[in-house]
C-alpha cells in the first residue's frame, strides 16, 4: 500500500491542528484556574484598600471634630472673659491689644489635643 503525498498532508494538517488546538485548551485551562485564586487576592485587596481608606477619613474628620471642639472652648464668653483659662478680663499682648482666646492659648490647646492623640493611639494599640 502506497501512500499518496496528499494523504500525508493531511495527516500532517490534522496534526498541526490538534497540537494548536491542545496549547489553546490548556491556556485557556491555566487561565481560568490562575483566575480563581488571582480573583478573590484582587477583591480582598480592593476591599482591604477601600476599608483602610475609610477608617482614615474617618479619623481624620474625628480628629477634625475633636480640635473644632476644643478650640471652641477658647473662645470670649458672655461676660466678655476667657472661656479656656476662666479669666473675667481678656488678654492682652505686649503691644497693648486685645488678643483672642484662641490665639493666647493656642500652645495649649496643641499640647491637649497632642496628649488626647498619644492616649488615643496607646488605647488603639493596647
Ligand atoms: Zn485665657
Amino acid at each position: 500500500m502506497k501512500r499518496s503525498p496528499g494523504l500525508a498532508r493531511v495527516i500532517g494538517i490534522v496534526l498541526v491542528l490538534g497540537l494548536v488546538l491542545l496549547i489553546i485548551k490548556w491556556a485557556l485551562i491555566t487561565a481560568a484556574i490562575l483566575a480563581v485564586p488571582f480573583g478573590a487576592w484582587w477583591l480582598y485587596d480592593r476591599t482591604a484598600t477601600q476599608k483602610r481608606q475609610r477608617a482614615e477619613q474617618q479619623r481624620a474628620s474625628a480628629a477634625a471634630r475633636r480640635r473644632a471642639e476644643v478650640e471652641s472652648l477658647a473662645s470670649v464668653d458672655a461676660a466678655g472673659g476667657c472661656g479656656w483659662c476662666g479669666s473675667r478680663l481678656a488678654h492682652i499682648g505686649q503691644d497693648g491689644r486685645l488678643v483672642l482666646p484662641l490665639d493666647w492659648h493656642r500652645a495649649e490647646i496643641e499640647q491637649v489635643l497632642q496628649s488626647e492623640n498619644e492616649a488615643g493611639s496607646t488605647v488603639r494599640q493596647g
